[in-house]
């Protein structure tokens, strides 16, 4: 299997091959056909970081962002401004070949728009749940929300309740996608309610 047979577009095949990403990773050729489908279904994935999962959930969220709509269209949540900031680094260097794509990192920082007009989000859920109640950031275009390293986030608390309210506050019908290292009870209660009717995969 290889990136083209997935049928991706042309300036996201020319990203990868920036990246020298020659074929896909095992989780890229189990979760993107799932991903990509239309109409978007859910997927809870597990997965370790090393795998490859990032680079999965980006190509999805390129293959659906509307260049022209000047509206964030997808939501990534990460469990540390850390992470946050190298998904940010990892959808612009796979995005080169997407004239205009832009990007928000929604991390704790006084400096603070009025309004999101960046495509895509990428942030901790504190400060994602803040910037959606007050409008700063509107869900109304939202197509994709992304859970990276839920076993993470459940760790820490009340991580777990922000990223549910931030499921909550978005349309229902956007596509959910969760990916953690490890399955708990824990993390598997949490993933039916963020991402109901799942597709799962385990590696
Ligand atoms: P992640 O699991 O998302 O933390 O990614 C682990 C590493 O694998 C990153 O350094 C990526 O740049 C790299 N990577 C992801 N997908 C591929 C691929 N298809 N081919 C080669 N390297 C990849």
């Amino acid at each position: 299997k290889s990136f083209e047979d997935l049928k991706l577009s042309q300036p996201i095949l020319e990203g990868l091959l920036r990246l020298n990403f020659q074929k896909p990773s095992k989780i890229q050729e189990r979760a993107l056909p799932l991903l990509l489908h239309n109409p978007p279904t859910n997927l809870i994935g597990q997965s370790q970081s090393g795998t490859g999962k990032t680079a999965a959930f980006v190509i999805n969220i390129l293959s659906r962002i509307d260049l022209s709509l000047q509206q964030p269209q997808a939501l990534v949540l990460a469990p540390s401004r850390e992470l946050a900031r190298q998904i940010v680094g990892v959808i612009e260097s796979m995005a080169v070949k997407m004239e205009g794509l832009k990007v928000f990192c929604a991390v704790p920082d006084p400096a603070r728009p009025s309004r999101v007009n960046q495509h895509i989000v990428v942030g901790t859920p504190g400060t994602v749940v803040d910037m959606i109640r007050r409008r700063i950031i509107n869900v109304s275009n939202m197509k994709v929300l992304v859970l990276d390293e839920a076993d993470n986030m459940l760790d820490q608390q009340g991580l777990g309740d922000q990223c549910k309210r931030v499921k909550l506050s978005i349309p229902s019908h956007v596509q959910v996608t969760l990916f953690s290292a490890t399955f708990p009870d824990e993390v598997l209660g949490f993933a039916d309610i963020f991402a109901p009717k799942a597709n799962k995969i385990t590696l």
